[in-house]
């Protein structure tokens, strides 16, 4: 995954392998780091935005590690967002301390060679767009989230949050939706769950697999923790 591009060539690729390993040939200062591996082992998922954030800071240094510590705190309060912090500044460590390789110097563009705005800029041949559904983005994935219905309260955050569409309501009928109520009622009997989840509980959430890329931004979001992400096994 590329996470940081300079325009004069430093790339940052989430991986546990070097760049030598992966078999990346090319002039440009490649740096690796095992993203998915911090994220998982200090936030605890393999959500890795802030992780790269902070290599990308550590590689590059046109952010500073103290921006995004305010930015993440001030954007997650508490726990989420210490360890957060705690991930990008493993990941900024990490990645200054590599040593940069040399790189050549990308010559500035001569004026001539910026079109003026009467000429016509040639288009860049870019997927179409609307293709989204093309796109089979489950391939991509190494973890994948498990609901857990008896503790799920139906307030739909993870189906909005995801950003592959990747999550489906389904209304369960007939005995389905006899038996999910009957679960329902017994869970709020034993405090497990409040009155306002047994009006819902005929609703159910259900993968995509086809477009779930395993991002884990709806376990985030769940305010009940009632998401877990599981090693896909393949
Ligand atoms: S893991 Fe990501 S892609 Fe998959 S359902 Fe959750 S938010 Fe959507
Ligand atoms: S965010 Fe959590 S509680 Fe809300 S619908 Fe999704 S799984 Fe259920």
């Amino acid at each position: 995954m590329t996470a940081g591009l300079k325009p004069d060539g430093i790339v940052i690729v989430n991986s546990e392998k070097s760049a030598d390993e992966i078999g990346i040939d090319t002039e440009t200062d490649v740096r690796t780091i095992d993203a998915t591996g911090i994220a998982l082992e200090i936030i605890g998922r393999p959500i890795v935005n802030t992780t790269l954030l902070g290599a990308f800071a550590g590689a590059t240094g046109e952010i500073s590690i103290d921006s995004i510590k305010q930015s993440v705190l001030a954007r997650f309060p508490g726990k989420i967002g210490e360890v957060n912090v705690q991930a990008a500044e493993k990941a900024y460590q990490l990645t200054t301390s590599t040593k940069r390789k040399p790189h050549k110097k990308i010559k500035s563009r001569k004026k001539s060679a910026i079109p003026k705005q009467s000429e016509k800029i040639p288009t860049v041949p870019f997927g179409k767009p609307g293709t989204s559904e093309a796109t089979r983005t489950g391939d991509w994935r190494v973890f994948y989230p498990e609901f857990d219905m008896d503790q799920c309260t139906r307030c739909g955050k993870c189906q909005e949050s995801c950003p592959d569409a990747a999550i489906n309501e389904r209304t369960l009928t007939g005995r389905d939706a006899e038996k999910a109520q009957e679960r329902a009622e017994e869970l709020e009997k034993a405090g497990t769950i409040k009155k306002a989840a047994v009006k819902k509980a005929h609703i159910r959430y259900e993968l995509n697999p086809t477009y779930c890329k395993g991002c884990g931004i709806c376990a985030n979001e769940c305010p009940i923790q009632g998401i877990k992400m599981k090693l896909e096994e393949k």
